[in-house]
């Protein structure tokens, strides 16, 4: 039986076009300020690309990303590279200069045809708990050694999803001094002035 060729459908086509869909079944409107160009996508995939940290996005998850794709972090004076907002790159200055890549085995890229070695961080897998790891509990040091040795950046992405991201917020803009959070028993904490409305500055 053969069917009408509805891609052609002239109501189909205007009602396409509306959307803002330039073939059928792509309904995304690209957003060149969210979304990564396919370019980009083979330029962090083939050279990396330098830019400040503070030009990252902090995600909800304590992953680092770069319009809608996670990314490695790493510095060529650096003996790791970084999946995690871990203690390490948050005691980086912002304006920082840093290596970003999605490349997902082997040497991470340094530009053009230069390329470097590096281990993973182990403060990274600490902070996301990556399949359990813990290397504070003595009863997970040996197998958490065991992962760190036998870590690949392939799995990784498996559980943390590179590209596209989808429902993946960003964390809030926090200070950058963290205050102590108080152990002891909670007080009652009053403040004054809070309990009548305050007048409406508007
Ligand atoms: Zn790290």
């Amino acid at each position: 039986m053969k069917l009408p060729d509805f891609s052609e459908f002239i109501p189909f086509r205007n009602l396409r076009q509306a959307m803002g869909a330039r073939r059928p079944g792509h309904f995304v409107l690209f957003d060149p300020q969210r979304h990564l160009t396919g370019r980009e996508r083979s330029e962090l995939d083939q050279q990396g690309r330098q830019l400040p940290l503070a030009r990252l996005r902090r995600l909800a998850d304590d992953t680092w990303g770069l319009k809608n794709t996670r990314l490695l972090v790493y510095r060529s004076d650096q003996p790791y590279f970084h999946l995690a907002q871990c203690p390490v790159t948050q005691s980086w200055d912002p304006q920082t200069l840093i290596w970003v890549s999605t490349r997902r085995s082997g040497p991470l890229p340094l530009g053009e045809g230069k390329e470097i070695e590096l281990g993973v961080c182990p403060e990274c897998l600490q902070q996301l708990g990556y399949k359990g790891f813990d290397l504070k509990r003595n009863r997970k040091v040996g197998y958490s050694r065991l992962l760190l040795k036998q870590f690949s950046r392939e799995d990784f992405f498996q559980v943390f999803a590179l590209y596209p991201l989808q429902g993946v917020q960003d964390k809030p803009a926090e200070p950058l001094l963290k205050m102590p959070q108080p152990d002891g028993p909670t007080t009652e904490q009053s403040m004054p002035g809070q309990s009548g409305s305050a007048p409406d500055p508007g």
